[in-house]
């Protein structure tokens, strides 16, 4: 049995919002309204799927709350507003927004649009490899490779080592690995990224001085450096 989705509406005006809840909850959805700015917050921690975020809020501007969730959180925005203008359209993508919808719309557009940014933001990969098959991260089996041995790896720097590894070339900072590995029962905070990192190097890395898959990004971060191998 798989376990109903949460969609966080950010949207004030009860009107739009109840439309938008009886159209996910028709869909199978679960949704969670926030009013305001603040709420939405709140509701952020239960941990969501996509955000559907208003643009003109009370207590807020949706701009400048979309950035804030981007700070530490890589989860689908889309974006619903009567601004749409070619400039607010770009703003809205250059702050992090993954798609935009513009008022009045159509709930069933909206709800495909929902669809489809969950499609691709779902984990959509099982095998992961990198450097000829130097070191391979089979996501299901939860089990990691380097050449022949088998990789013992905590749940901590497993949940690490895949979040790192599925988006390559691209820095994380600690706060969001410790969100993005919160699904793998992941207890910390920023600074303890640090210790299983160095964990982590002494099990994959030939030299952890000189690390060839996980690299340190000073004042951000890190960034996964393996070259992924073609499928
Ligand atoms: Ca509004």
């Amino acid at each position: 049995m798989t376990e109903k989705q949460t969609i966080l509406v950010v949207e004030d005006e009860r009107k739009i919002s109840d439309i938008i809840r009886l159209y996910l909850e028709r869909e199978g959805y679960h949704s969670e309204i926030a009013n305001s700015g603040e709420d939405a917050l709140k509701l952020l921690k239960t941990n969501p799927s996509l955000v559907v975020l208003d643009l003109m809020l009370p207590d807020i501007q949706g701009e400048e709350l979309c950035a804030m969730i981007r700070q530490s959180s890589d989860i689908p925005i889309i974006m619903l507003t009567a601004k749409t203008g070619e400039d607010d359209i770009i703003k809205g993508l250059s702050l992090g927004a993954d798609d935009y919808v513009a008022k009045p719309f159509s709930p069933g557009e909206l709800l495909a649009r929902i669809k489809a940014q969950l499609r691709r933001h779902k984990r959509p990969y099982t095998k992961l490899s990198f450097n000829k098959g130097m070191l391979v991260i089979d996501v299901l089996k939860r089990e990691v490779l380097r050449g022949d041995r088998i990789i013992l790896l905590t749940p901590s720097e497993f949940g690490i080592l895949v979040s790192l590894a599925e988006k390559p070339g691209r820095v994380l900072s600690r706060l969001q690995l410790v969100n993005l590995v919160q699904g793998y029962d992941f207890e910390g905070y920023e600074r303890t990224i640090d210790a299983h990192i160095k964990n982590l190097r002494q099990k994959i890395e030939d030299d952890p001085k000189t690390p060839m898959f996980i690299k340190t990004i000073y004042g951000v971060g890190y960034k996964f450096i393996g070259a992924r191998d073609e499928e």
